[in-house]
């Protein structure tokens, strides 16, 4: 019989807790490695960097589970206490499996989430609900645009680059094979970056627009302080909302969650 989480310790040989925490993120990492040693972590990847920032200490696991109903079975099979999602803000597919999946197996789950840029004063910022409204704001600006999105958003910007004569500038961690459209301007680059280092690249491409999604946290601001210095607008994506359940803002968030919640 599946054995489900009651709240309290379950007396494992190990006497450990078993915690998945769906990963990709900086706190993801953390968070595994503040755990290390006191429960049974499994750190899980969607799989698609070369690579990818790992913890030490804990079991590692990489590639899709086959959607929310695969995912409950592997939450089950592996008699696992607490989920944390701690996926990117963007990442909602996993988060939504996550919910639908804990449900389903009767699993507790937090969401770890990092809070959300806010406008400073400087700040030039056009709001968009998506990324096709990012990419219908994109003529109201000028000179080249930075694309700093995920690589599944880039095709949704073709439209945009098509006769623009404007260059669209993408970063990735891993080189792209083929440029996603006309237009492109393809370089690599793993962050964090400095302020300095993203006006110097926003300064290179001439670049008059920056698109991204807010995503919060230290890690990927320098490129919103470099448009602020330089007067550079910035077509701000909003999140996708959270799934319902239990929230953290940060890695002590989920410590206190898994200490109340698990003992
Ligand atoms: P997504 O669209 O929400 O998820 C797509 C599919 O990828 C999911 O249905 C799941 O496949 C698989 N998946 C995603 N995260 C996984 C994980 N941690 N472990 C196992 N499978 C996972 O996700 P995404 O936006 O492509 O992001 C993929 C990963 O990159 C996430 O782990 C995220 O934290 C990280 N990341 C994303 C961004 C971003 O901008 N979105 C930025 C930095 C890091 P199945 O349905 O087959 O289970």
């Amino acid at each position: 019989m599946t054995e489900r989480p009651t709240g309290r310790p379950t007396g494992r040989p190990t006497g450990r807790r078993r915690v998945l925490i769906l990963g990709g993120t900086g706190e993801a990492v953390a968070l595994a490695e503040a755990l290390a040693g006191r429960a049974d972590v499994t750190y899980s990847l969607a799989g698609r960097t070369d690579a990818p920032r790992l913890p030490p200490g804990v079991a590692v696991r990489s590639g899709g589970f086959g959607g929310a109903a695969a995912l409950a079975g592997w939450i089950e099979a592996g008699r696992i206490d607490a989920v944390i999602d701690a996926t990117h803000p963007f990442a909602d597919i996993i988060a939504g499996n996550a919910e639908a999946a804990c449900r389903r197996a009767g699993t507790l789950r937090l969401k770890l989430l990092r809070p959300g840029w806010e406008a400073r004063t400087g700040d030039i910022w056009h709001a968009a609900g998506s990324v096709a409204d990012a990419a219908r704001l994109i003529p109201e600006t000028g000179g080249n645009v930075f694309l700093a999105v995920g690589r599944q958003q880039l095709a949704a910007f073709a439209g945009a680059a098509a006769g623009s004569g404007r260059q669209f500038l993408i970063r990735t961690v891993d080189l792209l094979t083929a440029a996603p459209f006309a237009g492109a301007v393809c370089v690599t680059g793993r962050g964090p970056f400095s302020v300095q280092e993203e006006a110097a690249l926003l300064r290179e491409h001439a670049i008059g627009c920056v698109v991204s999604r807010n995503a919060g946290g230290p890690s990927s601001y320098a490129k919103i302080a470099a448009a602020r210095s330089l007067s550079v607008p910035v077509i701000m994506i909003d999140r996708p909302p959270p799934p319902p359940g239990d929230c953290a803002a940060d890695v002590e968030g989920a410590l206190d969650w898994l200490r109340q919640r698990l003992g």
